[in-house]
């Protein structure tokens, strides 16, 4: 068993094909590529991958279906890569499971940053040495100050062992949607702007002054309203996440 992360592509078309794993090789992972979506899925099963790349218009069946089948077995990361921007909102609308977007044509530093800030991540409690920072995690510098369990309006999450609960019954988040869940238990009632929240994904400093474009903003809003609607919560009278119109977000006050 090799410790190098698994990456897998899934596209048809051959330069991007091969841009995409020149990427993710040079990120570290051993890297598995699929030219359509059936064989994409059985790949995905057998190599149970840490991160995928999904192009949404692939010959047989198409990334979202796709998407879906890979999330009944697997929790690995997946960025879908698609064709033009103004679809994003539809696309990410669609709840495929996937935990990131990108629009072609896109920059191979881009896609490298979102990768990278994957890697910082924990992946699962599976993984005992990631999921307790400060632990073994000190060796990969990876490193993140205990970021504890929190607990809110009926709501419990643990971000040792990646779970929310809610009124007793465990919840379904996807990477994206946990981190963003996260960063509001974590800063309270202080308002988090998305800008703000697309660092957090990122996994940057707040105050870096990195570029975010509208797009970024705008997925952090259609993650959210996936959260929302995931976690069953109403935007005019919320538990837990409450608007700022025109700047972010903040967790809702407490109920007693
Ligand atoms: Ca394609």
């Amino acid at each position: 068993m090799s410790d190098a992360r698994v990456g897998l592509v899934i596209e048809d078309d051959h330069d991007i094909r091969e841009l995409v794993r020149t990427v993710l090789s040079q990120a570290g992972f051993d890297v598995s590529v699929a030219s359509s979506g059936a064989e994409g899925v059985l790949v995905a099963k057998t190599l149970n991958p840490d991160v995928i790349t999904l192009d949404l218009g692939l010959p047989d069946i198409d990334g979202f279906e796709v998407s879906r089948q890979i999330r009944e077995f697997s929790d690995a990361y997946i960025v879908m890569l698609t064709a033009r921007t103004e679809e994003l909102d539809t696309l990410i609308g669609l709840e495929s499971g996937a935990d990131d977007y990108l629009t072609k044509p896109f920059r191979p530093r881009e896609l490298r940053a979102r990768i990278a800030a994957m890697m910082r991540r924990p992946r699962s409690v599976a993984d005992p040495s990631e999921a307790m920072p400060g632990d073994a995690a000190a060796d990969s510098g990876a490193v993140h100050p205990e970021r504890g369990n929190f607990s809110h309006n009926g709501l419990e999450l643990s971000y040792a062992s990646r779970t929310v609960v809610v009124d007793g019954k465990e919840m379904n988040l996807t990477r994206t949607e946990f981190e963003l869940l996260h960063a509001l238990l974590e800063a309270g009632r202080t308002v988090r702007t998305k800008s703000d929240l697309v660092r957090r994904l990122r996994d940057e400093d707040y105050d870096v002054g990195s570029y975010i474009s509208e797009a970024d903003e705008r997925s952090v809003e259609v993650h959210m309203g996936n959260l929302r609607k995931k976690l069953g919560d109403s935007p005019q009278k919320p538990r837990w996440l409450q608007t700022v119109r025109g700047v972010g977000y903040r967790l809702a006050p407490g109920e007693h």
